[in-house]
């Protein structure tokens, strides 16, 4: 029987350890188990998007199955509540593991610092139930709040606290902030009745961005949508109905959302390894516990680096000691070397809600607002390719804008994007470019574009008056001498492009080719202003046409399961970040 690897936990590194662990020992006589309590991966990074009703729920639920598809990792849906070091076994309430690696990766928890009263009237943002609750409540408070007559009791119900000028603090009340907006308008409540405060005790918000001037932008940015963002401001006590600052001000509020601190899950701090303060095990620079066939990794993991940095607790940190804990078992286990964690991290993004961002990357510099937003959907796509392929990007990109919440709520331009297009009526349109090509091929051919010179200075049909200068030299240069070459290309590339959008197979790279042939039309002066439709035609068919009467509905899924076949066995290396 092969050497029992179990992975303890899901989330960004368990998942990526079980892969990894899947690649490292591709030719050894393994059993890969990932045990994880819930039936998906919770993409822990978006789930503020969730409380503030940016996207739903399904949005921030990562297929474990899908991710782990064509690998030899079991996954077991259970909740661990005892590990037995001594005796190598992991117990639940109904069953019991044996192992002989372990690698735990079992994420973090708030920390609430003894603060009377915040373990039991704060919300916390940390899991997907967390992230509904967060939702139901606020939108309770404006249901209630518009039939309340009585103002202090209204004034209470719609002030919102965010405690903790992190990361997820700030991402936090920056959806808030946009969705405030339209449950003002859904529940006929003034704007300026709602009261929305960011809380935090140190001098500055996101103290591990190091560039002022983004922070500032920050700052600017949330007080100019009605957001005030209060530092110096210690929470000392909370109630159910408010909270009490150092300072000595009272805030009589329903709602704290607590993002202030973080340690290491409870469950893991009891299970007699060396921890560190907060509850997290200490690892040396292979991930490996006090026990050296238990290694953790991620939030679970305290590990000083060799120039005295602390490992953050961030999704590169998770995913890079995972795959360094998957390498050193694999190395453990074939009696090769083990290699030590190099932390490579590659900077910060925070959102302010759906349309305003900033960035801090090695590399590029800092970044905010729209750029930094494209780069954290990126990032985040980046992540999701490497776990899954390219099906949840597809995933991503309809849960983020299209598939969303307040479809009809949003700004114009949003509401447009997250129209559903039936795809049967682009269907008509991919048919019909694809015909006009094969038409224009045949008459090319007719013409003798196959077998006599038709593209040169003189015979070209194009007028080279209109032509501009640098592409009037690159066909001197290159088309001309090679004419027929070039004509049998175009020609033919008419021909296979129209065959493909005709049989819908493939549509995608058809509408590329369909404007890529087009633009050079245009440049070479053989196409008029009106053939731009060809183009406009082509981006509209590139959302999916091919898979309406088409035969991308059958070769696309199979395709794509292929290469995520290919990409497991082959030992691709999809770096995340
Ligand atoms: C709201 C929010 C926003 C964040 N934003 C960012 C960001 O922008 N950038 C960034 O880099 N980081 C961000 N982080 C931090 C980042 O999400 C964590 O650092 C990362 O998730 C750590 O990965 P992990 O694998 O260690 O733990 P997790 O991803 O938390 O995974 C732990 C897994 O273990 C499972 N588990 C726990 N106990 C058990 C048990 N007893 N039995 C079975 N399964 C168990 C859990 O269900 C979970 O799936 C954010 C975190 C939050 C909460």
């Amino acid at each position: 029987m092969g050497t029992k690897v179990i992975v303890l936990g899901g989330g960004f590194g368990g998942a990526t350890a079980a892969q990894k662990l899947d690649k490292y020992l591709l030719n050894n006589d393994v059993e890969i188990m990932l045990i994880e309590k819930n039936d998906s991966q919770t993409y822990l990074t978006e789930l503020h998007e969730v409380a503030g009703n940016r996207i739903k729920p399904e949005g921030v639920k990562v297929s474990l199955k899908e991710a782990l598809e064509y690998t030899r990792v079991k996954i077991v849906q259970d909740e661990i509540t005892k590990v037995d070091i001594e005796n190598k076994k992991l117990y639940s309430e109904t069953s019991e593991y044996d192992y002989d690696y372990l690698i735990i990766a079992c994420g973090s928890e708030p920390a609430y610092f003894g603060i009377p009263g915040m373990k039991e009237h704060a919300f916390t943002l940390w899991s997907l139930k967390d992230a509904e609750k967060i939702n139901k409540h606020i939108r309770e408070m404006f249901k209630k709040a518009q039939y309340e007559t009585d103002k202090q009791k209204r004034a209470k119900m719609l002030t919102f606290i965010v405690g903790g000028g992190g990361f997820t603090g700030v991402e936090m009340i920056g959806e808030l902030m946009e969705w405030v907006d339209r449950l003002c308008k859904e529940y006929k409540i003034p704007r300026n009745e709602v009261k929305l405060s960011l809380v935090e005790a140190l001098p500055k918000i996101l103290p591990t961005v190091s560039r002022e001037n983004l922070v500032q932008k920050v700052v600017n940015f949330l007080n100019k949508n009605g957001v005030e963002v209060k530092t110096n401001s210690m929470i000392t006590s909370v109630t159910p109905d408010g909270i009490t600052l150092k300072t000595g001000e009272e805030i009589p509020t329903k709602t704290l959302i607590w993002t202030g601190g973080i340690q290491g899950n409870s469950f893991v701090a009891n299970i007699g390894l060396n921890t560190d303060k907060k509850g997290r095990i200490v690892v040396n620079k292979y991930m490996e516990s006090s026990n050296p066939y238990v290694y953790a990794i991620g939030d679970s993991a305290s590990y000083v680096g060799e120039d005295g940095k602390p490992m953050p607790a961030l999704v590169e940190s998770a995913l890079q000691s995972a795959d360094a804990a998957a390498y050193n078992i694999a190395a453990s286990i074939k009696n090769t070397p083990k290699k030590e964690l190099k932390l490579n991290l590659h900077g910060n993004m925070v959102s302010v809600g759906r349309r305003f961002a900033i960035a801090e990357l090695s590399g590029i510099g800092g970044l905010s607002g729209y750029p930094a937003t494209f780069m954290k959907h990126i990032v985040n796509m980046h992540y999701l390719f490497g776990l899954s392929g390219l099906g949840m990007c597809a995933q991503y990109i309809r849960d983020q804008f299209i598939d969303v919440p307040d479809k009809g709520k949003l700004s114009i331009i949003e509401n447009h994007v997250a129209v559903t297009t039936n795809m049967f009526w682009l269907s008509l349109m991919r048919v019909f470019l694809g015909l006009m090509w094969i038409i224009s091929g045949i008459q090319h051919i007719q013409e003798g574009w196959l077998s006599s010179v038709k593209l040169s200075a003189g015979a070209s049909s194009a007028p080279m008056q209109n032509v501009p200068a640098w592409y009037g030299w690159f066909m001197e240069k290159f088309i001309f001498p090679h004419a027929i070459f070039f004509q049998s290309l175009i020609t033919l590339s008419e021909i296979g492009i129209g065959l493909l959008l005709v049989a819908g197979l493939f549509t995608f790279i058809a509408a590329l080719g369909t404007i890529f042939l087009h633009i050079n039309f245009y440049l070479s002066g053989m196409a008029t202003f009106n053939n731009w439709w060809y183009v406009i035609t082509a981006i509209a068919i590139m959302g999916g046409a091919g898979r309406a009467f088409g035969l991308d509905y059958y070769v696309m899924p199979w395709l794509s399961k292929v290469l995520k076949h290919w990409v497991r066995r082959k030992k691709l290396k999809l770096n995340v970040f």
